[in-house]
Parts: C-alpha cells; structure tokens; sequence
C-alpha cells in the first residue's frame, strides 16, 4: 500500500513530489523556459483507472506550472489500432474532466517527419538497413543469464553481417522499404549503437519495420512503420514537450530516448518515470483487458466490472471521486499495489455528500398493516439527502400493503435481530412504528405476506414520538413502487493479485482467466423502487437507504429500444459499509 509515500498530485499547492520538483529545477537552471506535457495513449484500448493516474499527472503538472498538456495519440501500429478507440479515449479523458483544447495531436501525422529523421540518422552512418530476420536479431542481441549467484550477466552481442553497409547503399535500402520493394519482415531499419551494450535495448534497436497492414488514419500509405522507441521521442521534440512523464517500464528506455533526441538533433524533450498504479483484485493491462473483452468474460470494455473508465462510471464512479484517488496515492518511484477497499473509500466520501437517498425493495415480501384502513393513502415527508440541507424533501406514500426486504423478517430470529418477527415492532423509515403480528404461508409453508399493526401516534418518528424501537427498516407503498432490475456486483477476480504466478492442484500454471469470480455479477430482476425513479436519468447516482449507492444503469454506447426491456436498471455501485476504515482500525 503506497499511502505513506503520498505526495501529493492535485492537492498540494505548488507541488512537493519528485516530478514537481525536477521541472522546478528545470525552470531554475534554465534548461527549459516553459512547461508543456502530453498524454499519449495508443488507441488499442479503452482507458483504464491506471491511465487516469497517468492523465492526472501529466495535465495537473502543466496546470501547476502555467503550462500545457497535449493529447497525442501514440498510434503506429496499425495492426491493433481503430477509430473507435481514439473515440472512447477522448470520451473518457473529457469526463474526467481535462481539457487538451485544440491540441490533439496524433504520431501518424508525424510518418513524413519521422521518415526524413530516420534518413538524418541514416546519412550520419548511424543506422543501417539489415537483412536479418527477427528471430536472428533478437538470437544476435543476446540475453541476460543469471550467474551462480543469480547476478544477471548480459554476455556481448554479434554484429549483423549488415552491420558495415555504407551509408549510400543503406539509404538506396531504406527507400526501397518504404517503396514496398520488400516482403514483410525481410529489412528492418536499425540504430547503429552498440552491441555489447549492458542495456539490452540499446543493442542495435530497431528503428522501422515493414508491414503491410492497412492502417485506420494513413491506410495503405505506408508499408513501413516506426518502432515506438524512436517515434516516441521525436514526436515529443516535434511538439516542444519538456516533460515527457511515463510510466516505470519504460526507465530502461531512456538512454534510447536520449540517443535518438541527441541523433535526431531535435528538440530535447526529457522523460521522467513514475510508479505504474496497480490495484488489487484489478488486472491493469489493455492486453488483458482486451482478452475479457473478446473472450466474452464482460459485457464490453464498459462492463461495470473492469476498470476501464467507462466500466467505472457505468459502476457509478465520479470523477471527483477517481481524481481525489489518484492525488490521494501520490508520485511515487517504486511500483506498488493499491488496495481496492481505498478507491472505494474514495468513492463513499464523494457519494455520501452528493448522492440523493430513495427507498429499493432487492428481494420484496408484502407487510400488509391490518389496521391501515383500505384504500386510504397517506403522504409522508423524506429527506432527499441529510449531508445537504438544499437537497430537500420529497414526498412518499403509506398505504395498507408496503414492501418490505425478505431478509427483514424472521419467523424465528436469531439473538441480537432487531427488525420484523411476531410480537417486535420496527420503525418504518420515514413512517411509523408497526408491530409484526404474524404471517401468511402458502400451502408449500413458504412465507407470502408478513402482517402488522401501525401505531398511528408515531407518524415521521417526529419529537412527540417517545417510543423507542431498536430497529429501522427501509419499505415502499406497494400501490406506487415501480419495477427495477438491479445488478450487483463484485470482484472480477477472486485472487489479490491476480497477475502473480500461481498453480493448479495438478501444478499446471494457472493464468489470470482461472482467478476469476464466478459470482462476480448477480441480477435481480424482481426488485422495486420508490417512483420518483422512473424519472431518473442514466448515468444519475442515488442512495438505496440502507442497501448501498446505486446508479442508473449508463452503457458507453446507448441499448437500442428494441432490446431495452423497458424496466429500469441500478448498478450496485458500492456498498455503505467501510471496510478501508476497518482496515485502517486493524492497522
Ligand atoms: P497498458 O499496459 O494498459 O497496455 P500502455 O502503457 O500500453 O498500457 P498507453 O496507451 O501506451 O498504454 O499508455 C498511455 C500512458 O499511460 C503512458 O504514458 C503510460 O505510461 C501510462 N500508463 C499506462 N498504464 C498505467 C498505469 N497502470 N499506471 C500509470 N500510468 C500508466
Ligand atoms: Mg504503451
């Protein structure tokens, strides 16, 4: 749990994490004169909770410092990017709340810019056109091999016989690749580094590659496409980015960032790495995501179960309440896990003062009140949300038949249970005090109605009311309630960590598709609401008293009419119990 390397990314005024303080020395030293950052998300997948920490910090950074942030699309490998991904990307950082204004940038414009640096480098003699395959570059690279002492060694690399090609010749070559001169994987355009170079990436990386792939911005342009190592950096540079802020994987590749930057002769841009947000019970990868996805295991990228932005706000996140998260977690520079139970504190904090409190029946048993008399309906006043006084009041109805939760009776209760059983009497939130006289069964015994008798003395549990019941429980008019659908949720994945190696029984490798939560979603179809949430509109959160927050259901791309059942659905979006609390009491 990273809670005490906090430093924090929104709150603290002029900044005191490591990143704050590198541009601060940066702007001291006069390296740069300006602060101007990027978000550069590839569009292969939908965003994820981790990149809104990334977001976070590269726009709250510019913001802290009078700067900019660009959204740049990071799109140069037409095989596993689309449209339809650059659309959600920017659906999703919007309702986060940044704003890239009119600076939406994407690396495809840049193939001309980026194929004129190749040459650049090219007609310096540092970079030639190789013949060998992939599999041969990557046997000539070499491995790191742990010592008897599991000291990691990197034993030198070969040259490609390629290596020495002039600089005319590997020109020639490199337009023939663009020219689609050659079949697919036959040349690659690489850095002339260093092969026995203790930084496996900074052995003769390769620069370009080619492939015939139809690409969903240049089409069929090109042939050959940038590697992310050298694109990167130079379309940094190309935007006058000072501070290139990333995650911890890619420290190992800054030495290449610089070569490049320092090669290119370009703007020098310099990246700054920070920890990845990992959280529990959570995979954090598009690769795995998309797996979910494709393989069926959610709904889509906006199931509320993933955590992807889109799923976190159809589960009824806030963006206050991700935002407050990722400042809450701080910079760090190690990698750490988070636990999910804070996140969900988070979410409490920001529901509890904002979210309107109505009245759900989940599983619904009838309490008839014997002494209501027939057909008489009464209007009684509830309070719309106790933490905000300008919220109000709404008015419900009490009437002879109500609704009640099948768990808040008990023919034969267990110690300590406070709600309905024969002879004890409860309060009906917001109505009166009723005293449980029995029940109905069917001929099969299995309970159908509960019956009571209400004191008509204790109307709202106002001040002239001086019984005192130990419980209160929630119920609707049976008259007015609507039909609901409610889904709750759980963990998607059962195990804490879900991406660590573990072992069947027959200790076969187990992979992260075997630790998922059989039971991670459960509809309810039979439920009830108050009516006032017929008029609730998708994406609105609310406070089913005692039950939990719950939104109306809010999919990224809207149901078609024709498959809409016309019922209502609440996600579970958390429930009203704090178990990060608990965890702090435990220390
Ligand atoms: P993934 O591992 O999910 O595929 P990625 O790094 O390939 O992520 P990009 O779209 O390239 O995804 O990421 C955009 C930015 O978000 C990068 O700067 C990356 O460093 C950052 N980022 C991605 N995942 C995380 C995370 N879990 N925590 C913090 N930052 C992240
Ligand atoms: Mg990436």
């Amino acid at each position: 749990m990273c809670m005490n390397e906090t430093n924090n990314a929104e709150g603290t005024a002029g900044g005191s994490d490591f990143i704050s303080d590198f541009i601060k020395e940066d702007l001291a030293s006069g390296r740069y004169s300006y602060v101007h950052t990027r978000f550069p998300p590839e569009p292969n997948g939908w965003l994820h909770i981790g990149h809104c920490k990334a977001m976070t910090v590269d726009f709250v950074m510019a913001e802290r410092f009078g700067g900019k942030c660009n959204l740049r699309f990071d799109d140069t490998n037409p095989e596993k990017e689309d449209i339809s991904y650059v659309e959600a990307i920017k659906r999703d950082v919007k309702w986060l709340g940044f704003d890239w204004e009119d600076r939406e940038y994407y690396a495809s414009d840049y193939y001309e810019y980026l194929y004129d640096l190749a040459v650049k480098i090219i007609k310096k003699g540092h970079a030639y056109v190789d013949d060998l395959t992939e599999e041969q570059i990557s046997e000539y690279r070499g491995t790191a091999v742990p010592d008897k002492n599991n000291i990691t060694h990197t034993p030198p690399g070969r040259n490609s016989p390629y290596r020495d090609r002039s600089a005319e010749e590997n020109l020639e070559l490199f337009a023939g690749m663009r020219e689609g001169k050659y079949k697919d994987g036959e040349k690659t355009l690489r850095a002339k580094i260093d092969m026995s170079h203790p930084n496996l990436l900074m052995r003769d990386p390769v620069m370009y590659r080619i492939r015939r792939d139809t690409h969903y911005r240049t089409g069929n342009k090109w042939c050959i496409y940038p590697m992310y190592d050298f694109q990167h950096p130079l379309s940094d540079a190309k935007e006058g980015i000072t501070h290139s802020l990333c995650s911890l994987e890619y420290e190992i590749h800054r030495p290449l960032y610089e070569w490049f930057i320092k090669e290119a002769e370009v703007f020098p841009s310099r990246q700054i790495e920070f920890a990845r947000l990992n959280l529990t019970h959570t995979v954090l990868s598009k690769r795995y995501l998309l797996t979910l996805v494709q393989e069926k295991h959610v709904s889509g990228w906006d199931d509320p179960r993933m955590p992807t932005l889109a799923g976190l706000r159809r589960r009824g996140y806030t963006p206050a309440a991700l935002r407050n998260f990722v400042s809450q977690i701080g910079i760090a520079k190690t990698d750490s896990t988070v636990d999910i139970a804070f996140l969900e504190y988070c979410l409490r904090e920001d529901l509890n003062k904002t979210s309107r409190r109505v009245m759900a029946v989940l599983k619904p048993l009838k309490l008839i009140v014997e002494n209501w008399p027939e057909g008489k309906a009464e209007k009684l006043e509830a309070i719309n949300n106790p933490e905000d006084e300008k919220a109000g009041t709404r008015t419900i109805h009490f009437g002879k038949e109500l609704w009640v939760e099948r768990d808040d009776f008990e023919e034969n209760p267990p110690p300590k249970y406070f709600r309905l059983f024969p002879g004890n009497a409860v309060r009906l939130r917001y109505g009166y005090i009723v005293t449980c006289t029995g029940c109905d069964k069917d001929a099969d015994g299995n309970i159908i109605a509960v019956r009571c008798t209400y004191d008509p003395e204790t109307k709202g549990g106002n001040a002239a009311d001086n019984r005192k019941v130990k419980g209160t429980i929630h119920w609707l008019n049976a008259a007015d309630a609507i039909p609901l659908e409610i889904r709750l949720y759980d963990y998607l994945f059962t195990s804490e960590k879900p991406m660590e190696s573990s072992f069947k029984p027959d200790g076969t490798a187990e992979t992260f598709l075997d630790k998922l939560n059989p039971s991670s979603l459960e509809v309810i179809s039979g439920a009830y609401g108050e009516k006032c949430l017929a008029e609730a509109k998708t994406g609105e959160r609310f406070q089913f008293e005692r039950l939990g927050y719950f939104v109306k259901d809010c999919p990224a791309i809207p149901v078609t009419e024709a498959a809409d059942s016309g019922t209502p659905v609440f996600n579970k979006t958390v429930g009203l119990r704090d178990t990060w609390a608990k965890i702090i009491k435990k220390g």
